[in-house]
């Protein structure tokens, strides 16, 4: 077995990775902000997904989240506009004024970094525990495993600041559409178990089982060729998209940026978001 664990006793390193065997675990780490994704994070995190998909002795990758919480969303008080190392081929944010810079920087570093982690080649596995709101749940529907401990909740609460949802809009594909539309026009916390009864976690275990359960299933899956491994992730990613999944999220990131647009001219600032009560998470 071999094992690195990087930057493990600094908090400025917002994701650790190591490697267990044939297992790349990545960690978010800003737990005293509840795994709040700011761009940093995002693009240590891209870099990270990088890293493990580059290494051949890696077969499987199990993202988590350090503390109590695997996230609690986008850090709304970051800097959005800053020059960040783009993946996509949209252009910088910076500079930009009105909904151009928003939906730039959207683009690219929400829905686009989204859509890359999904379509990685290597199995991912997501351990989630404590709060996954809004922008965490981006980062677990984009994974293949959803493994979930029994104080886990989801939830997407934007609906309360006008938005129809967060950028990467798979609600109705991760679970039922009508459980789907209950989940976001209420905006409440859904369980760990009822997340498993919708069939949106594959497996509920104790806190204390968490990771071992997130390393039995990377450790079977490793054991099946690179190359099948990635085929598979292939075919179910076609047949989503086949069913609408890359389409529904275009057409859906119009409408919400839409809404962003609608409170730039109302006056309603998004930022007041992180302070309502169903954002609170600790
Ligand atoms: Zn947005």
């Amino acid at each position: 077995m071999s094992q690195e664990k990087e930057n493990g006793n600094q908090t400025d390193q917002p994701v650790l990775y190591e490697t267990k065997g044939p297992v790349a675990i990545i960690s978010l780490n800003r737990p005293d902000r509840a795994n709040a994704q700011n761009v940093p994070l995002l693009y240590e995190l891209d870099a990270a997904f990088t890293r493990a998909v580059e290494d051949d002795e890696v077969k499987a990758i199990i993202l988590r989240g350090e503390g109590k919480h695997f996230t609690a969303g986008h850090d709304l008080g970051g800097d959005h506009g800053s020059n960040v190392p783009r993946r996509s081929l949209w252009y910088s944010s910076e500079g930009r004024e009105g909904s151009e810079r928003g939906f730039a920087f959207e683009k690219e570093a929400y829905l686009g970094l989204c859509r890359r982690w999904r379509a990685l080649p290597k199995p991912t596995i997501a351990a989630v525990q404590g709060a996954c709101i809004a922008g965490g749940l981006m980062l677990a529907w984009s994974c293949d495993i959803i493994v979930a401990s029994e104080d886990a909740y989801f939830c997407d609460p934007v609906v309360d600041f006008g938005v129809p949802g967060v950028e990467y809009f798979a609600h109705p594909f991760e679970m039922p559409a009508r459980i789907a539309r209950e989940f976001l026009l209420l905006g409440d916390k859904m369980s760990a178990a009822r997340a498993y009864e919708v069939g949106m976690a594959n497996r509920v275990v104790p806190r204390s089982e968490l990771m071992d359960e997130a390393m039995a299933i990377a450790t079977k899956m490793s054991k099946a060729s690179r190359f099948a491994l990635a085929l598979t992730k292939e075919a179910f990613n076609f047949v989503e998209d086949l069913g609408g999944k890359r389409s529904a999220m275009d057409g859906v990131f119009g409408l919400h940026h839409l809404s962003h647009a609608h409170a730039h001219i109302t006056g309603t600032s998004l930022s007041e978001m992180k302070d309502k009560p169903k954002y609170k998470n600790s």
